[in-house]
């Protein structure tokens, strides 16, 4: 009797959900693990796209609009980066909490200094990055004013907590100072890589390299014969120290490129737990910068 009451206890601690103060839903991995790092217990966290996916190339999916009616507040990349699902995900959810305008409604991007901003936007041309690059996760910078920001909004959202959420973005800081120091110590200045995607145009800055071509001829086209035969050419001259490629890309033409040039494909993870060992944004980073080593 006494074991089964053991059991009985057991399976009701096991199939409780924890009590979390937030509910947050994240479109992508590295906003989930911001969250996650931000808000630790008080905070129960939805990602909807998976590492291993295409964040350009994804669709609204039922469970997606299921997810978005429970929560309290959606964390999102922006720049249109979500463009093509999450519209239609805050409509369906009939979450009034998501709408635009909201608290609820957080785009990351509103603390980004962006780059590559166009001139005139021009979606015929295939151009995935209409407002601008919306890559910004590579960017230490960057991601210490999102995680400040972030946790702002936290702590407004479960003012009960509010001191933790505050405390958590202090400790997160202090581990981005740091990371910064050993990830300045690779020496990176004045390299120059080929990129499949504009994935790079917020570290390369920031870290003194280079992306001097692309393999797409623009953000998400891929690469036509034409284009490699250029690129070839182009890189005999240039002599690169890597060719960047990310896990959602097909290595082919990387590969072809690198026999022709004898410059090495370097497989660079796109978000976080896209690559084994890349379970937060931090060890993400880190894996960046030693794969970039
Ligand atoms: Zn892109």
């Amino acid at each position: 009797m006494r074991r089964f009451i053991l059991s009985v206890v057991l399976l009701i601690a096991c199939t409780t959900p924890a009590i979390a103060g937030v509910n947050v839903v994240a479109t992508l991995p590295w906003i989930g693990s911001l969250a996650q790092e931000l808000g630790k217990d008080k905070v129960s966290v939805t990602v909807l796209v998976k590492p291993a996916q295409d964040a350009h190339m994804i669709e609204a999916k039922p469970s997606m609009i299921l997810a978005a009616r429970k929560a309290d507040i959606l964390m999102y990349n922006g720049l249109d980066l979500e463009i093509g699902y999450l519209p239609l995900i805050i409509e369906s959810s009939k979450n009034p909490k998501l709408m635009p305008g909201q608290t609820g409604n957080f785009d990351c991007s509103q603390f980004v200094t962006v780059v590559d901003k166009p001139t005139s936007v021009d979606r015929s041309m295939g151009d995935v990055h209409p407002l601008g690059n919306p890559h910004y996760h590579f960017s230490p910078s960057n991601i210490l004013r999102v995680a400040e920001g972030m946790s702002r909004l936290l702590a407004e959202a479960d003012k009960a907590n509010a001191d933790l959420y505050l405390a958590n973005y202090k400790a997160f800081a202090g581990r981005m100072k740091e990371r910064e120091k050993q990830w300045h110590a690779v020496p990176l200045k004045g390299k120059k890589f080929i990129a499949y995607h504009k994935y790079f145009e917020y570290l390369a800055p920031e870290f003194g390299f280079q992306i001097v071509g692309y393999l797409e001829p623009k953000p998400g086209i891929p690469p036509s014969a034409a284009h490699i035969e250029e690129l070839i050419q182009y890189m005999k001259t240039t002599q690169p120290a890597g060719i960047l490629i990310s896990p959602v890309y097909s290595l082919k033409e990387a590969e072809f490129l690198s026999a022709k040039t004898g410059v090495k494909v370097m497989v660079l993870p796109h978000d976080v737990g896209s690559l084994t060992g890349t379970d937060d944004w931090f060890s993400f980073m880190d894996k960046v910068m030693a794969s970039l080593k």
